[in-house]
């Protein structure tokens, strides 16, 4: 169940906490991977360290999300390394947090492009070849503040926010050609970042999730791999929360 044997999928931001551990979950059921990122050399560590670990022949495409000419190349890219595109995962993200008051034009613009345009710009693209074939998933990778607000936040939530929108607008133009469009919502999951986090900091994020614990990278790859399987064909513009419980939403 949920094989993605023979399955070609673009994995964004895939040399990141969450990215590699959604790449490492799409290529343990069989999919082939073009990992993206705008580090080549931190792509390149990990498709040698996916290949000896998981096995595969996956490739690495260099590509600024911030940058939109090179976002256009990326799914043409993609469609000629792998030889076409069954799975688009659009995960790379970054944060600039400000207040409101406070937030700079360059701190909205930076994530409104990275986290929102980039990923419009891959589904765009991805949409024709998938329409030829009949088939395609894709998932977006939104957040729990998404849908919740977050002080600080206004530039990443409204990206997140928009993402979901976004995704349920496509998910409805392509449904009757064997598309599907979701998004996975993660909560707090243990990344770099939150390791940098003390005992009592994490005790605080911890006392607030049922849960009692932040999830892992591969709690959100599993969510992926269901999502963009055959058997989740029937499943399409909803949104996966994966956060032990943090935010019961439907
Ligand atoms: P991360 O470890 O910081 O990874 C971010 C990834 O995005 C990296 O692979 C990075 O690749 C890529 N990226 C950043 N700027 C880019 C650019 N200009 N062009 C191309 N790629 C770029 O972050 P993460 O925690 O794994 O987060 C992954 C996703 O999950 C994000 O969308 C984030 O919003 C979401 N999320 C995370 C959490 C959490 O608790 N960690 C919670 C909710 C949602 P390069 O370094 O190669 O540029």
């Amino acid at each position: 169940m949920f094989s993605l044997k023979g399955m070609n999928a673009l994995v964004t931001g895939a040399s990141g906490g969450i990215g590699s551990a959604i790449a490492i979950a799409l290529a343990k059921q069989g999919a082939r991977i073009a990992l993206s990122g705008s580090n080549g050399q931190k792509l390149r560590v990990f498709r040698e360290q996916l290949h000896e670990e998981h096995g595969g022949e996956h490739v690495e495409i260099t590509c600024d999300l911030s940058n939109p000419e090179q976002v256009e190349e990326l799914i043409p890219a993609t469609l000629d390394t792998l030889g076409g595109i069954d799975i688009l995962v659009n995960n790379a993200g970054i944060t600039r947090d400000n207040l409101a008051m406070r937030m700079k034009d360059e701190e909205w613009d930076d994530v409104i492009r990275i986290n929102l345009e980039a990923a419009f710009r891959l589904m765009r693209a991805s949409a024709r070849p998938m329409m030829k074939a009949r088939f395609g998933r894709i998932v977006n990778i939104t957040s729990v503040v998404g849908a919740t607000g977050n002080p600080g936040q206004m530039n990443y939530t409204a990206a997140k926010a928009g993402l979901t929108g976004m995704t349920k607008s496509f998910a409805q133009e392509v449904a009757s050609r064997g598309i599907t469009a979701n998004c996975v919502a993660p909560g707090f999951i243990r990344t770099a970042m939150t390791a940098q986090l003390d005992e009592k900091q994490t005790d605080t994020i911890n006392a607030k999730i049922p849960a009692g614990k932040m999830g892992e990278g591969d709690d959100i790859g599993a969510a992926c791999a269901y999502l963009a399987s055959r058997e989740a064909g029937y499943v399409t513009g909803q949104t996966l929360h994966v956060n032990g419980g943090m935010a019961m939403l439907s």
